[in-house]
């Protein structure tokens, strides 16, 4: 790279407010650079032998879990996720690249009864990826992308967040470590209005793997058209934590804040809304603020911290915006506690909205509040889990397996869980219906979103 850059960020420690960190931003023409080289090196990490392709995603998995602990506090610092979390999200990286060194030797194509001849399928990469991710989970989602982008031959340049870079630069290290070439995957922090546009406009990237707000979504994906890029968009949420009458009320109450506050609600999956039989609501409401009061806010550092602060003062405001600043005037229920500063904390919130109009009810806060509200039977509870633009994720609790098999089937989400409110496996599919996006992560359906399939005829009569 020879251009020089022009702009820097400070990266900030969200529970100290001090400085980590200054990281040069990329331009416009470094990006440039970057994906030429991606380009040059596509040709020779193409040709790997699938063997060889698994044997060193592999190195780099073994080199993330040998590095877990140095990554997961320098997301405690960057991020100010607790370091129970950081801990689990380096070694989902790690999990996510074991799991796909094993795709390159398994990607298979198909033979085809044909008449006169004889007909096969490829899986050939695509090119050059262009990931973007966003700050709230900046390791993890870094991992949904590169891992199967790298394993079907495609070369990659991953733009992180500008508020969250670090995690994802030492990624880029320990790749090169792994002795992944050099081109092959390449950190490039920037800012999204330059480096993630020049994804999307760049002739040569082949693919915009994004993840972040609808609303930037909804851009890549009309930027997009112009050269019918292909795009996996993984966008907001808004998703129903059903509870039912006959469900386990301890257990679905015990959990329901941590769907909801882990992160400090930064989650795309976070349970954001939480729907309750009306004959149990008060029994659950007890419950819950008792799960909500205990819960443990404090430095992201302690072993014992179970929610740290947002990830910047303008999360905050935002956060607080839907809540004190509301129009449709909120009730909050009950609140639990969080320390005073320095750091943007805010502490974990319960409301009950008066409508299911209400702004709180609708739109995704991405902060730690959570919504209340009662249903009627079955129906009902569809209907209001359904009744948003967004569809990513739910949780639904019930004793009567007939009927949570009727409800997954009826919520128009990507991701539901019964008696649990698990939603990321890396051996399973992960993605949004409605306005939470388009195509799916990690499972086998990654390994095909970056790659075209390729049909060849071989005349034999
Ligand atoms: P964001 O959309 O503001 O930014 C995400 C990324 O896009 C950042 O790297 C940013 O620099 C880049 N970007 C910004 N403008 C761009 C542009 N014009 N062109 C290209 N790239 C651009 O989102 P955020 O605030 O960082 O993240 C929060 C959002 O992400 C929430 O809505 C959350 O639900 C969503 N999210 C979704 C998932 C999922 O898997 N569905 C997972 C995590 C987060």
């Amino acid at each position: 790279m020879t251009t020089t850059t022009s702009q820097t960020h400070d990266v900030v420690n969200p529970a100290t407010e001090q400085v980590v960190r200054t990281v040069e931003m990329a331009t416009v023409e470094q990006t440039d650079a970057v994906v030429a080289e991606a380009v040059a090196a596509g040709t020779a990490w193409r040709a790997v032998s699938p063997a060889v392709r698994g044997r060193l995603l592999r190195r780099f998995s073994d080199l993330v879990g040998e590095q877990q602990e140095q990554l997961a506090l320098l997301e405690v610092e960057n991020a100010g996720h607790t370091i129970g979390n950081a801990r689990w999200e380096a070694g989902n990286v790690r999990d996510v690249l074991a799991y796909y060194a094993a795709a390159p030797e398994r990607n298979f194509g198909r033979q085809i009864p044909v008449a006169g001849g004889i007909d096969v399928t490829f899986r050939e990469p695509l090119g050059v990826v262009g990931i973007i991710v966003p700050w709230n989970f900046p390791m993890p989602i870094a991992g949904w992308g590169f891992a199967p982008a790298l394993a079907a031959g495609n070369t990659v340049v991953l733009k992180p967040a500008e508020l969250t870079p670090l995690t994802a630069m030492r990624l880029g290290e320990l790749a090169l470590e792994a002795g992944i070439p050099e081109g092959v995957f390449t950190v490039l922090p920037g800012r999204g209005a330059e480096v993630g546009e020049r994804f999307v406009t760049h002739p040569d990237v082949r693919k915009v793997c994004f993840t972040g707000s609808t609303q930037v979504g909804r851009r890549i994906m009309r930027g997009a058209a112009a050269q019918v890029k292909r795009v996996t968009l993984e966008l907001g949420g808004k998703s129903a934590n059903i509870v039912f009458a006959d469900a386990d009320l301890e257990l679905a109450a015990a959990s329901a804040p941590s769907a909801v506050f882990d992160n400090a609600g930064q989650d795309c999956c976070a349970r954001s809304r939480i729907l309750v039989q009306r004959e149990v609501l008060d029994d659950f409401m007890g419950r819950l603020e008792g799960a909500v009061r205990d819960l443990v806010v404090s430095d992201p550092r302690d072993e014992g911290s179970q929610m740290g602060p947002l990830v910047s003062s303008g999360q905050r405001e935002r956060v607080r915006g839907f809540v004190e600043g509301a129009e449709d005037a909120v009730d909050v229920a009950f609140r639990g506690s969080a320390p005073d500063g320095p750091g943007w904390w805010y502490p974990p919130t319960v409301v009950v909205p008066r409508s299911t109009r209400d702004v709180v009810w609708q739109e995704e806060v991405f902060g730690p509040v959570v919504a209340v509200m009662p249903f009627d039977d079955e129906a009902d509870a569809v209907a209001k889990a359904n009744d948003t633009a967004y569809g990513l994720s739910g949780s639904i609790w019930t004793r009567d397996v007939g009927r949570a098999l009727r409800v997954a089937r009826g919520v128009e989400a990507g991701n539901l869980s019964v008696n649990s409110h698990s939603s990321v496996r890396y051996s399973t599919p992960f993605g949004g219906f409605k306005q939470s996006g388009i195509g799916r992560e990690l499972g086998p359906d990654a390994l095909d979103s970056f790659t075209e399939v390729k049909n060849v005829f071989i005349a034999t009569d």
